[in-house]
């Protein structure tokens, strides 16, 4: 973590602040785990960016084969190409074209198993891509993709500030998913990090969102569950990924590719083959 506090705040607010007209001055890439996150946390906010990029660090698609017969799709191939498929169209109603919107291809619930070489791709994005606002998700135990992908970011920013590149300016973070006393809690970060933003969204912001979550066919029944109201960010704090989130671990109910054990291990082997100890 390379953010100064009071020069990412900065970027915080103008972020939060964005009209279409102060919308070009800063380069933003929206760093995501799967096709629909980045629309769930910031996609009004992205509506009125110049040229943001998207990159998916995932593909959406588990092998299991559990999501995919129930979209209807006879192959994991079949439903990822499906949810890019969404994703571009999604996007395009933000006025993002194809050529900035990536995808790493890893298999859904496998990015945590990944994460040393996912963040050296990150890093050589931001740096091809000249970031210097990214936006990515807390580390909050809701599913273990979005923490790796709240990981492989902030070792990017670190591994970019080693090799004497610009690492971007300011981390923040929009709202994902974590685990609630009963169920889950969508639309609000844990209480582990600084101020957070709220911006409310209009009746027409909201028909906007309703609109891009309506193209994310086949993730209709998972998006009724994050509201249309708000958008919501803060600076990404300066995690131990080592220790637990604040909060009890969400995928523990689900085989999402790890357990809540292995993760301190997934992250000293990814720090160690990373050479950030
Ligand atoms: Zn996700």
């Amino acid at each position: 973590m390379v953010q100064s506090a009071e020069c990412a705040a900065s970027y915080l607010d103008w972020f939060c602040s964005l009209t279409s007209k102060n919308s070009a001055r800063f380069s933003v890439t929206v760093v995501a785990a799967h096709p629909d996150d980045e629309i769930i946390g910031a996609g009004v906010q992205l509506t009125k960016l110049a040229r943001p990029a998207v990159l998916f660090l995932t593909d959406g698609s588990p092998r299991n084969m559990h999501d995919a017969r129930f979209a209807g799709c006879g192959s994991a191939a079949e439903y990822a190409k499906k949810r890019w498929c969404e994703a571009l169209v999604a996007l395009s109603m933000c006025g993002i074209r194809q050529d900035r919107v990536l995808s790493l291809g890893v298999p859904d619930q496998e990015a945590a198993h990944n994460m040393a070489f996912l963040s050296r791709e990150v890093a050589l994005l931001l740096d091809l891509l000249a970031s210097d606002i990214v936006v990515t998700h807390p580390y909050e135990g809701g599913h273990p993709d979005h923490d790796a992908t709240a990981f492989c970011v902030q070792a990017a920013s670190s591994l970019l500030e080693r090799a004497g590149r610009r690492p971007p300016a300011a981390l923040l973070e929009f709202t994902s998913y974590h685990a609630a006393s009963i169920g889950i809690e969508t639309g609000r970060f844990l209480p582990n990090g600084g101020a957070v933003k709220t911006i409310k969204l209009s009746l027409q912001e909201q028909d906007l969102k309703r609109e891009m979550f309506a193209r994310y066919a086949t993730q209709r029944q998972v998006l009724a569950q994050f509201p249309l109201s708000t958008e919501s960010f803060r600076l990404a704090p300066a995690y131990d990924f080592t220790k637990p989130p604040d909060a009890p671990v969400y995928y523990e109910r689900f085989d999402w590719g790890i357990r809540p054990s292995d993760w301190p291990g997934l992250v000293s082997e990814a720090t160690r083959q990373l050479n950030l100890g």
